[in-house]
């Protein structure tokens, strides 16, 4: 089976976003050359921390739609590895299915075409998401594991599940036929450090909004956590490995809103920190304000603890995650030394 050799140039799609600038910092920093997609390599706001890394020498910006097919075409050529990160991350949108679903599938689509005809790369990774795993129609009780496939979502329930899901199923059909290994990282929700303010607007929100004020009260939410260093070395670690095969569910341990909150408060005084807990029926009547959340949503997900295993990627990528403390400060932290507070 292949896998990375020195020399060999990557490829990595969505490049500027929260993820995908932590993967092209550690693929920098271990010595590769880095092709990053980005839709505007000339909007700043997004692209000036990638041109400030440590060994940006070695990093080129390409412009690439996911919505325009052929788009990836040029910026495939002459890559031996692809990391398929970029995708509509929303939660909610007024037409979801153009604006979440189609981007993910008819994306992830367009990336492979690109890959076929390019004929030069050996491997593919692709970030997908517990989200694609986890069918919420599940009891608590029930152990997820790499075998799962979220199946309840739809777009009018659950666009982003339903893109995640679709996407992933989309690129393990192309493996069926490829003549390059196809691997799957599944992250749970992602946090660490930020580099620039739009990375506020992905799953740093969470902490993001506790530290601003924006929760009187801790709504009765569970989330299962991983670092983004850790996420980001799990694509690297699937690059490398030659025998990394199948999805990987990457996720560190879950901890309730409560417990976040509790986290962040000794070293963050002065912010309005949540100290109870929200009712549940008061997160309803938030729910009509915030676009993000549907009462659906909060009727499968409040007050509920799901179980993930998370032992293959220990096994097969050799992760040892880091402790969530230091993510969820790290994550605070970087807040503060980038003004974002
Ligand atoms: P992000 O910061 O929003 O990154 C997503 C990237 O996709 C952005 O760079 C964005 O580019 C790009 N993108 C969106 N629409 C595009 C289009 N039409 N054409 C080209 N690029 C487009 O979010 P992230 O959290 O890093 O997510 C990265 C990947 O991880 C996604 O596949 C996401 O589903 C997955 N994931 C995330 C989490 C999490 O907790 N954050 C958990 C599991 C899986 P622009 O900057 O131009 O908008």
């Amino acid at each position: 089976m292949s896998a990375l050799r020195p020399g060999d140039r990557i490829l990595v799609t969505g490049g500027s976003g929260y993820i995908a600038s932590h993967i092209v910092a550690q693929l920098l920093e271990a010595g590769f050359e880095v092709r990053a997609t980005v839709r505007n390599p000339d909007d700043a706001t997004k692209t000036a921390h990638l041109r400030a890394l440590d060994g940006a020498e070695r990093l080129e910006l390409v412009a690439a739609d996911l919505m325009k097919p052929g788009d990836f075409h040029e910026p495939v050529q002459g890559c031996q590895a692809v990391v398929h990160a970029a995708s509509s991350v929303r939660l909610r949108a007024d037409d979801p299915q153009r604006d979440i679903v189609d981007v993910a599938v008819d994306g992830t689509r367009n990336v492979f075409d690109a890959i076929d005809a390019a004929q030069s790369v050996h491997t593919v990774v692709l970030t997908s998401s517990i989200a694609a795993i986890i069918d919420d129609a599940k009891d608590p009780s029930y152990r997820f594991t790499e075998e799962d496939w979220n199946d309840s979502a739809t777009v009018h329930s659950a666009p982003y599940p339903l893109s995640k899901s679709l996407a992933e199923r989309e690129a393990w059909k192309r493996a069926e036929t490829a003549d390059y290994r196809v691997v799957t990282i599944s992250p749970a929700l992602v946090l660490g450090p930020v580099f620039t303010k739009t990375h506020i607007r992905s799953s740093p929100n969470v902490l993001h909004d506790l530290l601003s004020g924006k929760f009187p009260l801790a709504p009765r939410f569970r989330f299962s956590i991983v670092d983004v260093r850790d996420v980001a070395r799990a694509h690297i670690e699937a690059l490398r490995r030659p025998e990394a095969q199948g999805r990987h569910i990457l996720s560190n341990r879950g901890m309730w809103m409560r417990e976040l909150a509790e986290v962040l408060r000794p070293e963050f005084p002065q912010h309005k920190i949540p100290r109870f807990q929200m009712p549940n029926f008061a997160m309803y009547g938030v729910a009509l304000f915030d676009k993000r959340l549907s009462w659906d949503f909060l009727r499968r997900n409040l007050d509920v603890q799901r179980q993930l295993d998370n032992s293959k990627s220990k096994q097969a990528l050799g992760i040892e995650y880091r402790p969530v403390h230091e993510t969820i400060l790290d994550t605070a932290r970087s807040f503060v030394e980038r003004g974002l507070l």
